[in-house]
């Protein structure tokens, strides 16, 4: 009785506008404990070998705002990576036998509960990756339009009749799936790199052993267990969990059973893995580093510069390998834009990526923040100039404050690697030829954006920049609809799209004489 007297009197004392902030509070607290229990019914801690969840417990996979234990999944070996194979292997004749349309009604299924289960997969996506929520779940939705495009294209993978050199003769193109592909995938998207390879594989006719990043098993592993539910068969998808990813690589590059590798990652650990797969002549995708250039001329929006700015540098704290790595600005707008940047930059709120109205979560581990911190150190000791942030965050761990810096140039370590993390690296420039000549001076080749509003400008950078993905006053570019993918050292092949499922078939031709 008395406990609930005091609790109204509390009541009365508060403001309307403290009690606005309670029930939001409330609210958000009782969200975060409902998807607190459901991502329960996602959260697999075991690997998922030929239709079957298996592994004892062994590495810890940790919350990157806390350092909290989210879950231990098993460690597994060369061993376990052939038992995968072996499984692939079984399941991929049955696989490509089945009609497309039924292939694509078990990727259609796949598809719906994905977007029924999106909260807790970006929840699950949040805690185990770091990037704030709402990034999250627009991740999901992204990583789910693979899975519903390719759903469509399986039905669409058509061969062609070429007109006969021969008058006798039928000159006939069928394609068929490449066999066994092994995916290994990094931490930074950890559901979209996942559906990008293995949908347009499955919908080719292949199957697939996926090799996840040690940081982020988890969403690979939620993926699996609501493919089963879909009726992907045993076999068709597997996925093998390990910390020391090197003798499961070295396994799924080697076998000769694996028809195709398919990596996203780093260009060193692309190069390494191109090497192995060599010796078996496999087919191969490879989705590696950038060093992506966002280019803003005089004539630009201002304002539309900086959202895309924003959206290419600070999206995932930096750590894309389509974020923009170095900003050229044309002397004329220069101070106007740094003076933009710096003031949207200064809305940036850090925090851990379940708390409401945070746009920037953790980096994924004490070495990201180092090596942040190591580019700073190269530029400023160089003569680059810190404009706002710089160190890392007050809230400690592996929180890194928004960052711009001025003055980079060649010299710097920032300017010739990704730096992969929250600093905004500006550099000025005067010619549209300097531009070019800034831009391309690097051995990768990945995305590139160009802020302007002359028409026949737009075109001369389209054609003169070498670079797979170019954004013309976009800073998002990345879509199913839409090949993604590098030139040079960025790697090679393309994903999304119907050419992305046709990195996953081999062309026959058959030639039909005496007719
Ligand atoms: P990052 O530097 O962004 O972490 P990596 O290229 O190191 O990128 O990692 C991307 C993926 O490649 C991860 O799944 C990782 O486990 C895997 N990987 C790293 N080194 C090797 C290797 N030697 N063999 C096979 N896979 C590897």
């Amino acid at each position: 009785m008395f406990r609930r007297h005091a609790r109204l009197a509390r009541l009365r004392a508060w403001t309307a506008q403290e009690f606005a902030i309670r029930i939001k509070r409330a609210r958000f607290r009782s969200f975060a404990r409902r998807m607190d229990k459901k991502v329960i019914t996602l959260l697999k801690s075991q690997a998922y070998i030929d239709g079957t969840w298996t592994g004892a417990p062994g590495f810890a996979v940790l919350d990157k705002a806390t350092g909290a234990e989210i879950a231990r999944v098993p460690d597994l070996g060369a061993d376990e990576a052939r038992l995968a194979i072996t499984a692939a292997e079984r399941a991929f004749k049955p696989w490509a036998k089945l009609l497309a349309k039924e292939r694509a009604a078990i990727l259609r299924r796949w598809y719906e509960l994905i977007l029924d289960h999106a909260d807790e997969l970006a929840l699950l996506l949040t805690k185990e990756q770091g990037k704030p929520l709402t990034e999250a779940k627009g991740e999901v939705i992204y990583g789910a339009g693979f899975v519903g495009f390719n759903a469509e294209q399986a039905k669409r993978i058509y061969g062609e009749v070429i007109p006969s050199h021969k008058p006798d003769a039928r000159v006939m193109v069928t394609k068929y799936p490449v066999g066994v592909v092994a995916a290994i995938t990094p931490w930074n998207f950890p559901v979209a790199m996942i559906t990008r390879k293995v949908t347009p594989a499955l919908a080719a006719g292949c199957t697939i052993v996926v090799k996840p990043a040690e940081d982020t098993p988890l969403c690979a592993l939620a993926l699996a267990a609501l493919a089963e539910r879909a009726g992907v068969p045993k076999g068709v998808f597997n996925v093998v969990t390990c910390k020391d990813p090197v003798a499961v690589g070295k396994v799924l590059t080697t076998d000769s059973r694996v028809r195709m590798v398919t990596f996203t990652g780093s260009t060193e650990v692309g190069k390494i893995l191109m090497a192995q797969a060599s010796g078996t002549v496999k087919k191969i995708g490879l989705e590696l580093g950038g060093n992506a250039p966002l280019i803003v001329f005089d004539d630009a929006d201002i304002s539309r510069a900086v959202t895309g700015a924003m959206a290419s540098k600070f999206r995932n704290a930096g750590q894309t390998c389509v974020s923009a790595n170095r900003i050229l600005v044309q002397a004329g707008i220069f101070d106007a834009f740094v003076a933009a940047l710096t003031a949207e930059v200064a809305k940036h709120k850090v925090g851990a990526g379940v708390d409401a109205g945070v746009t920037q979560g953790p980096l994924i581990n004490l070495q990201a923040v180092e090596k942040v911190e190591a580019h700073l150190a190269d530029a400023i000791a160089k003569g680059a100039k810190v404009i706002a942030g710089g160190k890392r965050h007050k809230l400690g761990k592996t929180f890194f404050e928004p960052t711009v810096v001025t003055g980079i140039g060649r010299s710097m370590r920032m300017w010739n690697e990704e730096t992969f993390g929250p600093v905004a690296a500006i550099t000025r420039f005067a010619t549209d030829e300097e531009a070019i000549e800034l831009a391309n001076s690097t051995p990768f080749g990945l995305a590139a954006y160009v802020f302007t509003r002359d028409l026949a400008r737009t075109f001369r950078m389209s054609d003169a920049l070498d670079f797979g993905i170019i954004g013309i006053n976009e800073g998002l570019t990345s879509t199913e609809v839409a090949p993604f993918g590098g030139v040079k050292e960025s790697g090679l092949g393309r994903e999304g799209s119907h050419h992305g499922v046709e990195e996953f078939v081999e062309l026959k031709y058959t030639l039909i004489g005496g007719l």
